[in-house]
């Protein structure tokens, strides 16, 4: 049985979660991680992640239905000997539009995977940590969750409530040993960012005062820092990853 620390991060076949994923193995931890239906992509994370010593298993979930969700969770468990030390809330969508014409299914998808999955994930994960008296939760919020975004409501609810939930659970676990943190990335090249049009993607370039987009390595360093022994003594924080665009 490997010594090694085990984290559980959803969406990890691309862009931040891949990039997560990468960083947690390099720090030493070995990796369970979700993906929805990219087989490919996932088995280039998993190779990405072995090659820096990583045990990894892959396992196809969709975070928004709760089964497949506590399915993930148990299989995670399985995989670390019955621990999860670290967990990653990362998958996520995007369903953009304005307000006044958003239908409510876009307004569903994006609460379902962002919100709910976030929730059905940290309430399976926490039951381990609790029993463990340790562990790291790690949500991805974002800068729009923090200020708001035009043309985005449903994911800033989403991405706010998420930050409302970071909060929350740091004070039911801290006792516990378990701390709860978020990090809200700004503008970070990925399939996420390349699906805006190009006023959206101008305007919000504009808006960051370090000038151009931030990179996946960026986010990952945070959640590397919040995943970590080095960040034992803080809990319910938030921390913008933003080139200064929250400021
Ligand atoms: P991405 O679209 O490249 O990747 C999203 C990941 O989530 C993929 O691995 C995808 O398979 C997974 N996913 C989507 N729906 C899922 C579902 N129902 N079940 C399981 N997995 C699902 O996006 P990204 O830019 O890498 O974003 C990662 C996270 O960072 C998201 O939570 C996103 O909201 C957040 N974020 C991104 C940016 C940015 O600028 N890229 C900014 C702020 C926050």
């Amino acid at each position: 049985m490997s010594d090694r620390k085990l984290a559980l991060v959803t969406g990890g076949s691309r862009g931040i979660g891949r990039a997560v994923c990468v960083k947690l193995a390099e720090i030493g931890m070995d990796i369970v991680f979700s993906y929805q239906s990219d087989a490919p992509a996932a088995e280039e994370t998993e190779r990405l992640c072995e090659e820096k010593g990583a045990r990894v298993l892959k396992v196809q979930a969709d975070v928004s239905n709760s089964d497949q969700c506590d399915r993930l969770i148990a299989q995670a468990s399985w995989f670390g000997g019955g621990h999860i030390d670290v967990l990653v809330n990362n998958a996520g969508i995007t369903r953009d539009g304005l307000t006044m014409r958003m239908k409510n299914e876009d307004f569903d998808a994006v609460v379902n995977v962002n919100l709910k999955g976030t929730f059905y994930m940290m309430r399976g994960v926490s039951r381990f940590m609790i029993r463990a008296r340790r562990g790291r939760i790690v949500n991805m919020s974002s800068v729009v969750g923090v200020r708001g975004n035009a043309g985005q409501l449903n994911y800033a609810a989403s991405k706010s409530g998420v930050i409302g939930m970071t909060k929350s659970l740091a004070k039911e676990l801290a006792s516990r040993g378990i701390t709860v943190n978020a990090v809200a990335p700004g503008f970070i090249e990925t399939d996420m960012t390349g699906k805006m049009t190009a006023n959206a993607r101008d305007a919000s370039l504009a808006e960051i005062p370090m000038g151009g987009a931030g990179r996946v390595e960026d986010v990952a360093c945070a959640v590397a820092f919040f995943a970590g022994e080095e960040s034992r003594y803080i809990t319910g924080q938030v921390l913008c990853v933003d080139g200064g665009m929250a400021i």
